[in-house]
C-alpha cells in the first residue's frame, strides 16, 4: 500500500519492480523511519525528508558529493539521472539524485556498509573512519545515521 496517493516508485535496479514503502521503527531512538524498499532485489531508498530527519538539515542545503560520477540508473521519484560516489573505505556505492536529494543503496551496499559497521565498535571509532567534512560527510554519516536505527549496533 502507498502511503497517502504518493505514486508508485520504481526500484532504479531492476527493470520491473515496485518499490515497497516501509516504516521501521528506530532501533535507538523508536523514531519512526520512513524508507522504500525493493522486493526483489533488496536495494533502499531513503527520501529527502528522511535525510532531512536525521541530519537536522533542509534538503535544499544537500547536494551530490564533489567526485560523484553520472550513474547509469534513473531516480525513482522524477527520472533525472543519479549520481554515484564511494562511501569510504568500501566498494559500496552511493546514488543520489540531485533534483530530489533522495539516496539509493544496493543490497551489497548495505552489507558491505554492514560489514565495516559491525567491525567497528564504537560510534566516534566509525566518524574516525570516514572523518569527512562538508557535504559528503554529511551524507556518510546521513547514511550511518539510519543505519543505525534500522540494524541496530553501538
Ligand atoms: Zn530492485
Ligand atoms: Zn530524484
Amino acid at each position: 500500500m502507498r502511503r497517502g496517493d504518493e505514486p508508485v516508485l520504481r526500484c532504479p535496479a531492476c527493470d520491473d519492480a515496485e518499490l515497497e514503502p516501509q516504516r521501521v521503527r528506530g532501533k535507538h531512538t523508536g523514531r519512526e523511519i520512513e524508507l522504500d524498499r525493493c522486493p526483489r532485489c533488496g536495494g533502499l531508498w531513503f527520501d529527502a525528508r528522511e535525510l532531512e530527519r536525521v541530519l537536522d538539515v533542509a534538503a535544499k542545503d544537500l547536494n551530490v558529493a564533489d567526485d560523484a560520477k553520472m550513474s547509469r540508473r534513473r531516480c525513482p521519484v522524477d527520472e533525472a539521472w543519479m549520481f554515484a560516489f564511494a562511501y569510504p573505505q568500501t566498494w559500496a556505492n552511493v546514488e543520489m539524485c540531485r533534483k530530489c536529494k533522495g539516496l539509493w543503496l544496493d543490497a551489497e551496499d548495505l552489507v558491505e556498509i554492514e560489514k565495516v559497521r559491525r567491525h567497528l565498535t564504537r560510534k566516534d571509532e566509525l566518524d574516525r573512519y570516514a572523518p569527512l567534512t562538508g557535504l559528503k560527510g554529511r551524507i556518510i554519516r546521513a547514511i550511518n545515521r539510519s543505519l543505525e536505527e534500522l540494524m541496530g549496533g553501538f
